[in-house]
């Protein structure tokens, strides 16, 4: 079975030939040159270029905090719904950012209070998913007494609280170590079946674009511009000994090939 959803209908995210210039005074720094891409409704797209090509810019491009300067953004699908970022999107950074005087249930909430929705049914979907994430049982805890792959599985959970279309992901498990990071990298594709959200992960571990992927996005050094997007069309449920065979090692030489390492 593949990962790779069927594409029908229109995507949920369009970008045609978007550009983003960054501006300061007098001076312009152009940091995405040309990017297309459709990202469909369930899709897990990894999104990998060089350090400083644009990957965050794009992030949040996508997230409502910045405008584009150039090309087209359709969000929600062109005769869809109105896709509102404050609501439609959840966030996953590199570290957990929880904040330590609430617990992890008060965490996992802080998305639903600032969005003012109804406490009760928050609290209960709150419970669900920590189960999801494999939290049952620690929602009284405060962050200090979780390690760093359990925190940062409650800022999944945070991410998801208010049932958002769009979950971006900012190298999310960067600062976890290898053991740690494989271990969430299985996590994170069961979290995604379960939760059939879209997500958009940048990551910097080309293995790791690979082996979470339904689709890969490569872009080139800054300004980025599109050296390659495509399905990963890899037998599923995914365990770690994929990265062993062979149609696994030819989709990472794809992307050093696009990257042009050798
Ligand atoms: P990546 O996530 O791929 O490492 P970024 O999107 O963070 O890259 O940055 C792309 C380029 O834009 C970099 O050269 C960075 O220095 C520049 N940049 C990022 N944010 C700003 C900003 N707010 N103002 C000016 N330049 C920025």
């Amino acid at each position: 079975m593949s990962l790779a959803m069927p594409r029908q209908g229109e995507p949920l995210i369009s970008m045609r030939n978007l550009r983003k210039v960054y501006r300061k005074g007098t001076q312009e720094f152009l940091a995405i040159s040309d990017v297309t891409m459709d990202i469909h409704a369930g899709d897990m797209v990894s999104l990998v270029g060089p350090s400083g090509c644009g990957k965050s810019t794009l992030l949040k491009i996508l997230s409502g905090l910045h405008g584009h300067d150039g090309g087209d953004l359709q969000i929600g699908g062109a005769s869809g719904a109105a896709f509102e970022p404050g609501r439609d999107v959840g966030m996953v950074f590199q570290q957990p950012l929880l904040l330590k005087w609430r617990n992890i249930l008060e965490n996992v909430l802080l998305p639903a209070d600032i969005l003012g929705l109804p406490r009760k049914a928050a609290v209960e979907r709150a419970h669900g998913l920590l189960d999801m994430v494999g939290l049952n049982g620690f929602a009284n805890k405060f962050p200090y007494e979780l390690s760093g792959g359990m925190q940062q599985r409650a800022s999944i959970a945070r991410a998801l609280i208010h049932d958002p279309k769009l979950v971006l992901m900012d190298e999310p498990f960067g600062a976890l170590d290898a053991l740690t990071r494989e271990k969430m990298n299985l996590e994170m594709l069961r979290i995604w079946a379960q939760s059939r959200k879209t997500f958009v992960v940048v990551t910097h571990s080309i293995q790791e674009a690979v082996f979470l992927g339904s689709h890969c996005a490569v872009m080139t050094a800054g300004p980025a511009r599109m050296a390659d997007f495509f399905p990963i069309d890899l037998p599923g449920p995914r365990k770690l000994h994929l990265k062993t065979t062979p149609a696994f090692g030819a989709y990472v030489t794809r992307i050093y090939d696009r990257l042009g390492v050798e």
